[in-house]
């Protein structure tokens, strides 16, 4: 039923021209969580994608898409809105099976050899399977170019990537679906480590941030980026009401704290990209 009325309020928004311009004082933010998969191309033109997400107010979108045609796509015509980030998936269903696809090794080097990224991923991985060739050589791949990885996979994982290069950048993707506790004692540990929120809506999900999770925020305040998470074409719609409702716990922290995960820790982490 939520998939039918999210579906509904999509097609209400595209006649509706997207509803709302927006406001010159809204708080920018950094969207890191954005897919615009194979099934999307045919609900959104890239045109109308990248209306919704400058209408949603964003300054950057961090892209990957399944097949990596669909950042493309979104990066030929808003070179200055999307920021690349390469998947290892050509279609939607690899989540599982990519890691034990040695033709994913070639398939990288050469769009990583001929293109513009700023990070591989998001890429599905868990525990041990970070030991697999496929996965080692997404670390070093990373590695070679000095770009970042963006990983959903669980906190073993996350120990175990930086052990192959304790130099990797890391974005984790839904702070891996941890707990607070969990996540600090990670940031903690790694320096280099920055945790997206998308799908961790819980936190605010009354519209105030719980005690736990604000003050993990200010403890970690250069470590939290934001994230819609445009996993299905529906999810599209989506992306300006994460932003609104983005804008609307962000200034329970202080100022700086919630510049910081509107936008400043996303700069952050592409500054230390393109260094
Ligand atoms: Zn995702």
């Amino acid at each position: 039923m939520r998939n039918r009325s999210n579906w509904k309020r999509l097609v209400t928004a595209l006649l509706l021209g997207f509803g709302a311009s927006v406001n010159a004082d809204e708080l920018p933010l950094v969207d890191a969580h954005i897919h615009y998969s194979q099934d999307a191309w045919q609900v959104l033109s890239p045109e109308k994608a990248v209306e919704l997400l400058r209408a949603a107010g964003l300054k950057k979108a961090l892209v990957s898409s399944s097949s990596d045609e669909g950042t493309q796509k979104l990066y030929r015509i808003a070179p200055d809105l999307v920021v690349p980030v390469l998947r290892p998936y050509r279609k939607r269903g690899e989540h599982s099976s990519w890691i034990h696809d040695e033709s994913v090794k070639s398939m990288l080097s050469a769009k990583l050899a001929n293109g513009v990224y700023a990070g591989i991923g998001e890429f599905h991985a868990d525990g041990e399977q970070i030991e697999l060739p496929v996965m080692q050589h997404v670390i070093a791949l990373a590695k070679q170019y000095n770009i970042f990885l963006h990983a959903h996979v669980d906190v073993d994982a996350v120990h175990r990537i930086f052990e192959a290069d304790p130099d990797a950048l890391v974005l984790w993707a839904h702070a891996g679906f941890e707990s607070p506790e969990v996540i600090s004692a990670t940031l903690q540990k790694y320096s280099n480590l920055w945790a997206d929120l998308s799908f961790r809506e819980e936190f605010a999900f009354r519209g105030e941030i719980e005690d736990e999770w604000r003050e993990m925020f200010e403890r970690f305040p250069t470590r939290f980026l934001l994230g819609s998470d445009t996993y299905t074409p529906e999810r599209w719609f989506y992306v300006g009401e994460y932003a609104d409702w983005s804008r609307g716990w962000l200034p329970q922290l202080p100022r700086e704290v919630a510049d910081n995960i509107a936008f400043r820790n996303a700069e952050t982490l592409l500054s230390r990209v393109r260094n």
